[in-house]
Parts: C-alpha cells; sequence; structure tokens
C-alpha cells in the first residue's frame, strides 16, 4: 500500500486538517492501492500563505540559480524513475515500458530543459525609450489531470519555478502518488521552504478553495472543457490569470495520395496510446471516400496489434482505462455509437474476456462515422477511433473543423507542401505532418474549446511572466 497521510507545505510535512481520505484504485487490477488525504480550504489557505511567504525571495533568486535547483531535481526525479514508472503504470494503467519512456521519462526532460532555457531567456529587452521587464506572475495553483500526471505537473511547476513564481500544487485525485514523489525530490534539492507545495483532494473542495483564493495570482489548469468553465467563473471573481488547457477531438487528415497504410498506423497508434486517454489523440480519421473501405481494413489489421493486458508486464500494448468512471464512460459512448448507426468494424462495450480485474475496454474502430454523431463530438477518452469519409479536401478540412475542440491533429500527404497547406486550414494548437515528431520545445496548447494559453518550452516560460515597461528619460 502506497498511503500518504502529509501534505508538503512551506518546506515540511504537515498533518492535513480534516481526517478524511481517498481511495486511489489501481487501474489494472481494480484495487485499492492505498489512500491520499482529503484536504479543505484550511489546508489550501497555508499552503498559498507558505507560498505567499516565498514568493519576494524566490522571485529574486538569481535566475542561474533557479535553474540549478531544476536540474537537480531532474537528476533526482532521474535517480527514482523506475519508481515513477511503476507508480504511474498503476495509477493510469499505461504500459510499464511506456509509462518509463513517456510518463517518467517526460517530467525529467522537461525540469532539465528549463534549467537550461530559463538562464537563456531574455527577460529584459528595449522598445524605444523603455525597458520591457518579465516579472513573474506571483503565486500559481497548478490544477492537473491523471492521464500523463507527473508530465502535465512539469509543464507547469518547472516553468513557474524558473520564472521566479512559487507554486501549490493540487494533482487529480485519481492519480495522486507520482506528485508526492516529486514533493520529495523537491525537498531533497533543497528548495527553500514555501515555493513548492502540495495539496490533495477532491476539485471541488481544494481545487476551488485555490481557484477562488485571492493571494493566488494565476490557476494553470489541465483537465476537462467542464472544470475549464467552472474554473473560468469561479476565478473570474478576483480577476486571477487563468491558463486551460483542456480537451480534445482531434481529426488525422489522410489525403488522397498519402501513403495510407503508414498514415492507418500513425492514426491508429495516436488514437490507442495510453488507452485513448491522450488529450491530443487523434480520435476521429478522416480518409476520402474512395480510399475508405482499404482505410478501414487497415485500421482493423493495426488495432489487432493492441493486445490488452496487465500494465505491468513488458509485452502488454493497450493497459486499462484509469478508473471505475473512465470505463463507465467509454462502455456508454461505445453503446451510443451502435444506436446512432455508426458501424462497428472491432471492438465493442462488453468486457474483454480473460480480464477479470481492472478497467479494460477493448480497442474499438467505428466505421461510416458521421461527423454529427455523439462519438464523433464528444470526448471519449478511450480506446475509440471514428472513421469519417469525405468526397474532397475542402470537406475534409470543414469536416476536421466542425468540433467544439481545437487542440490537436495530423494530414497526411506524399507532397510535405501541400500537407502543411492544409495543416494551417485547420483550427488546432498542434498539427502533426506526415507523422513528425514530437517537439517538447514547440507551443502546446489548445483553440476553441481546448482552451487558451501555451505549454512547453519557452512559450510556456512566458506564460508565467508579467509585463511591466519602464519609460526612461533619456533613452530611444
Ligand atoms: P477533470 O477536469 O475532471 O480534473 C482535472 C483536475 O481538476 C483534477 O485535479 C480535479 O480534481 C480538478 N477539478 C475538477 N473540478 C474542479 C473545479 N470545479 N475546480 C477546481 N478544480 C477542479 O479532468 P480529468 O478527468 O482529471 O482529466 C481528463 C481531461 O483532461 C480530459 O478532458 C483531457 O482531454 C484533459 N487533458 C487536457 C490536456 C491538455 O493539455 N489540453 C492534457 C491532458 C488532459
Amino acid at each position: 500500500m502506497l498511503n500518504r497521510d502529509k501534505f508538503y507545505i512551506g518546506g515540511q510535512w504537515v498533518a492535513p486538517s480534516a481526517k478524511e481520505t481517498i481511495d486511489v484504485h489501481c487501474a489494472g487490477t481494480g484495487e485499492v492501492m492505498g489512500e491520499v488525504p482529503a484536504g479543505t480550504e484550511k489546508d489550501i489557505e497555508a499552503a498559498v500563505a507558505a507560498a505567499r511567504a516565498a514568493f519576494e525571495g524566490w522571485s529574486r533568486t538569481p535566475v542561474e540559480k533557479r535553474a540549478e535547483y531544476l536540474q537537480k531535481i531532474s537528476d533526482g526525479l532521474k535517480a527514482r524513475a523506475d519508481e515513477l514508472a511503476q507508480t504511474i503504470a498503476q495509477e493510469v494503467g499505461m504500459p510499464i515500458k511506456l509509462a518509463g519512456r513517456i510518463q517518467a521519462g517526460l517530467p525529467i526532460a522537461n525540469f532539465a530543459n528549463y534549467a537550461k532555457l530559463a538562464p537563456a531567456f531574455q527577460f529584459e529587452t528595449r522598445v524605444g525609450n523603455s525597458v520591457v521587464v518579465r516579472e513573474p506572475v506571483g503565486v500559481v495553483g497548478a490544477i492537473t489531470p491523471w492521464n500523463y500526471p507527473l508530465h502535465q505537473i512539469a509543464l507547469k511547476v518547472a516553468p513557474a519555478l524558473a520564472a521566479g513564481c512559487t507554486v501549490v500544487l493540487k494533482p487529480s485525485e485519481i492519480a495522486p502518488f507520482n506528485a508526492f514523489l516529486l514533493a520529495e525530490v523537491i525537498e531533497a534539492a533543497g528548495l527553500p521552504k514555501g515555493v513548492f507545495n502540495l495539496v490533495t483532494g477532491y476539485g471541488l473542495a481544494v481545487g476551488e478553495a485555490l481557484v477562488k483564493h485571492p493571494q493566488v495570482d494565476m490557476i494553470s489548469f489541465t483537465g476537462s472543457t467542464r472544470a475549464g468553465k467552472r474554473i473560468s467563473e469561479v476565478g473570474a471573481q478576483t480577476v486571477k490569470r487563468i491558463a486551460l488547457e483542456l480537451g480534445g477531438k482531434s481529426p488525422s487528415v489522410i489525403l488522397e495520395d498519402a501513403d495510407l497504410a503508414a498514415a492507418v498506423k500513425g492514426t491508429v497508434n495516436g488514437c490507442f496510446l495510453n488507452s485513448g486517454q491522450t488529450c491530443t489523440a487523434l480520435t476521429r480519421m478522416l480518409v476520402p471516400q474512395s480510399k475508405y473501405e482499404e482505410a478501414a481494413k487497415l485500421a482493423v489489421e493495426a488495432a489487432k496489434g493492441f493486445t490488452l493486458g496487465d500494465p505491468m508486464q513488458e509485452s502488454t500494448r493497450l493497459g486499462p482505462l484509469s478508473s471505475q468512471m473512465q470505463l463507465e464512460r467509454v462502455r456508454s459512448y461505445i453503446k451510443k455509437g451502435v444506436e446512432e448507426g455508426a458501424e462497428m468494424l472491432t471492438g465493442g462495450a462488453e468486457k474483454p474476456e480473460g480480464l477479470p480485474g481492472g478497467y479494460f475496454v477493448k480497442p474499438t474502430i467505428f466505421g461510416k462515422v458521421k461527423n454529427s454523431m455523439t462519438i464523433a463530438q464528444e470526448e471519449i477518452f478511450g480506446p475509440v477511433l471514428c472513421i469519417i469519409a469525405y468526397q474532397d479536401e475542402d470537406e475534409a478540412v470543414r469536416i476536421a473543423n466542425d468540433s467544439p475542440y481545437g487542440l490537436a491533429g495530423a494530414v497526411w500527404s506524399k507532397d510535405d507542401a501541400h500537407a502543411q497547406e492544409v495543416a494551417r486550414h485547420i483550427r488546432a494548437g498542434q498539427i502533426d505532418v506526415n507523422g513528425g515528431a514530437f517537439n517538447m520545445n514547440a507551443p502546446f496548447g489548445g483553440f476553441k474549446q481546448s482552451g487558451h494559453g501555451r505549454e512547453a518550452g519557452v512559450y510556456g516560460l512566458e506564460e508565467f511572466l508579467e509585463l511591466k515597461s519602464l519609460q526612461l528619460k533619456g533613452l530611444g
């Protein structure tokens, strides 16, 4: 059991204000793997006070020194990489091999990246007779989801600390243990007390207390569009800065001249990664009508490679969903797809055989999907792919953009320049062209109801900075 009974506040492990706890379930077995405290407004009060008290000192600490701490945190996480991967594979259900590379690997890389980026960043520039100064925004409340739990934490905590902000982190109650490991690493790195604080609990209790708090200058939120809307409303009362990284329903547009086998395989991989619990998952595959039958066959073939199994086994390619709630939600969407007349090509809502415990769902592909169907409009967050046929390229772009979301997408064509042209017409924050690789320094974030603000690289650092202009006499 991985029980935790204290919060990390003001550089110390302190007892929560209340006795309530939250059970955390192992995705692969469905059993309780441990518990964490359910915080209250009082705990948030203490954490915000600690972060506020630490702000002046930390914001005035030279950036080179802040960068040294970030590198120490990266090193500390690296030393515990196996433990991190195992913890997250249990909490989330991502197969262990991938969890090592992605769930543990990305946070290690991001802390090291900001250790490099921050000292090279131009915190001051000149325009006419003004010096433009970039100052830390203040106390940051970071609220994060469970699907890539430590990655999403790192994308907030590393740049916020690099910018000179202090942080109160409220991680997901579904996958909170990795955040405690980070707090231990931060403690061992010797970060000044109060610069980083950790409180766990439910969104409505501790999350909202953080959003409401007048001493919190900014909320950086990653999670559902539903919660993002609520956070915008609550945060508006104190006019704090709010950055939102929300959901998606991303299109993969396969053009007539694309290498169909590579494009379909790339799309299926992009849809089923982390059992479809990826905000940028390529969940709508758009294919020319003339290529529909072939594309459908290739997709079903590709899905067969995703063998379901225990996430702790090296051979598993597709793990379970992360929670009972997710399982019920994904199954109900699969049923809805059938009801609305989509053609089930593989998978289904019933429980897969041979996997007694855990939140497993079969990799599912729907053909003959209309973009107006619920399964093409709403974020399912499971291994469910929709194949949609289009008549011509204009229609493909129209369908791609016919979504309340605008987080990500993909375009495939033999003609790279043409693929780029089409990518420019898709209203979304990041588009992969012909399977272009993930770039940790490229801006990450959404258009439309996928949110606002950008994370990663220098763009992520800029999120945590306020601009101030000093008008000087005798300059210009
Ligand atoms: P969620 O919105 O239910 O919860 C996210 C976090 O917000 C949790 O810590 C939760 O406790 C907290 N929360 C919930 N309601 C709150 C409220 N009213 N006030 C304050 N905090 C609140 O999302 P989830 O189920 O944990 O994560 C899945 C969602 O996250 C999906 O929609 C996915 O697309 C999205 N996501 C987006 C990105 C991105 O970068 N755009 C990345 C990963 C996940």
